[in-house]
């Protein structure tokens, strides 16, 4: 494959970092057009520096300054603001884009780099999950071709390379079942933000860590896979898989059924989505399947775990549900790391707030974007934040 030039949204989080470390690998291969991150100049200006990247965007523009004054002595431009990222992101010299941002925010970039038509390496499900239809929709009529990077939808995409155009008959979606896979409802219910951010498989954000503790990352994907993938939702199966050694399995009308398995490693659906379709050597830990010796799985319990029930109550109502659910999620996440909330309290805010805010049935962009700002307001209000 040709050398790609990428841009990083996001370049300082876990996956941002990851993706860096795949281009490190594969100096070859990739060159780093773009970075951008919200608030974390110094590894910023050190990523900056390090792959003589040309541009830089710091989106809160109160840290412009810093970044500008620290990167002057290098030939490297330095950007601040969302409008930014927006503008440049379309530049001819970039072939592919991350999209690694956190939540609702990284939406509005994503459609700068859709309608620029550029390659869209996407791990940032929110976006999907927000406005899932629209994205689809502007991808279509843009040409840019959507490559997940999120393990489990990695996986359904490389399944689906066995039998391209059939039809799928499920997708299985397997849960590692998070920190509280075994506990009670009882203690579940005290669990405090430090045994929430203790995942047993993963390391990743800490939001992202959060949705898997209460599962509504599944219940996230599960509505990232619907319009990635153009399956409804009732044969969208979720199954918890503790191992997390097959990452998802797509079953064809036939009854086969294929998965794909390996150690839970992030830096291979990076790899994955920005070497696409070729697959890059990764330094990796090597299957023993003797010494696994059994890997198992179990239905997820939707007692314990109600936000899988919200996210397939947002998906089948539809419209701007999803967003108004995801906007909750956010803030509540936010509200229970500041321990502000407790753990069901969590799901408790966005129940009110699904029943809360003013339902749309065929909802715009442009009532996206106010759909998210009115949840979150009314999620903030409910949970007392100003
Ligand atoms: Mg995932």
């Amino acid at each position: 494959m040709g050398k790609r030039h990428i841009a990083i949204l996001g370049s300082t989080g876990s996956i941002g970092r990851q993706a860096l470390d795949v281009v490190r690998q594969h100096p070859d291969l990739f060159e780093v057009e773009m970075i951008t991150a919200n608030n974390s100049t110094s590894l910023l200006i050190e990523q900056a520096i390090e792959f003589n990247v040309n541009n830089v965007v710091i989106c809160n523009e109160k840290h412009y300054g810093e970044v500008a004054s620290a990167l002057s002595p290098y030939p490297i431009k330095v950007f601040a603001g969302m409008k930014s990222v927006c503008d440049l992101v379309g530049s001819d010299n970039i072939d592919i884009v991350l999209t690694a941002m956190v939540g609702f925010s990284g939406l509005e970039s994503t459609v700068a780099a859709i309608m620029a038509g550029k390659a869209v390496a996407l791990a940032n499900k929110e976006t999907l999950v927000a406005a899932g239809k629209t994205v689809m929709d502007l991808a279509g009529k843009h040409n840019a071709p959507i490559l997940p990077v999120d393990s489990e939808h990695s996986a359904i995409f490389q399944c689906l390379h066995c039998s391209p155009g059939e039809k799928i008959a499920r997708i299985h979606l397997t849960a590692s079942g998070g920190p509280f896979r075994t506990w009670t409802r009882e203690q579940m219910a005290s669990a405090t933000r430090a045994e929430a951010l203790k995942h047993p498989k993963w390391t990743m954000g800490s939001k992202i860590t959060i949705d898997s503790a209460t599962m509504m990352n599944k219940g996230l994907e599960i509505i990232e896979a619907r319009w990635l993938f153009g399956v409804e939702q009732d044969r969208i199966n979720v199954v918890v898989h503790p191992e997390s050694i097959i990452h998802s399995m797509v079953e064809f009308d036939d009854g086969a059924i294929i998965a794909q398995m390996g150690h839970p490693d992030m830096r291979e659906p990076i790899q994955y989505a920005l070497g696409y379709p070729a697959r890059l050597p990764l330094e990796h830990r090597k299957m023993d399947f003797a010494e696994l010796g059994s890997i198992s799985f179990h239905a997820p319990d939707t007692d314990r775990f109600p936000a899988l029930l919200l996210a397939r109550e947002a998906l089948s109502r539809g419209g701007n549900m999803p967003c108004i659910m995801n906007a909750a999620n956010e803030v509540a996440v936010a509200a229970f790391l500041q321990d502000r909330l407790s753990f069901y309290g969590i799901t408790d805010l966005i129940e009110k707030c699904m029943s809360g805010v003013d339902f749309v049935a065929e909802p715009d962009l442009e009532t996206i974007f106010l759909t998210n700002a009115e949840a979150a307001a009314k999620a903030r209000e409910l949970a007392g934040i100003e």
